[in-house]
């Protein structure tokens, strides 16, 4: 766990997540998704878990246009 680490936010906004902190969560590769939260007070900063639309599972994902399904939702909805 990493903590205290201090950042500027540049010119249009961006912060960068220290590498030590990206490489613990896994994402480190380019396109990795966070998810960000805000309660007025502080900014949390989640990695982004793709789930099945229907169910919310998180494995045995297909991605149609953007949104993800399981394959047991899928099956579901063949039959
Ligand atoms: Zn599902």
């Amino acid at each position: 766990m990493f903590a205290g680490f201090i950042r500027e936010i540049d010119s249009v906004g961006r912060v960068v997540i220290p590498m030590q902190i990206r490489k613990e969560l896994g994402l480190v590769e380019y396109g990795s998704k966070v998810e960000l939260f805000s309660d007025g007070k502080q900014i949390i900063v989640k990695k982004a878990v793709n789930n099945c639309v229907f169910c919310k599972a998180e494995s045995e994902l297909i991605e149609f246009e953007g949104k993800f399904i399981c394959a047991s939702c899928l099956e579901k909805l063949k039959g």
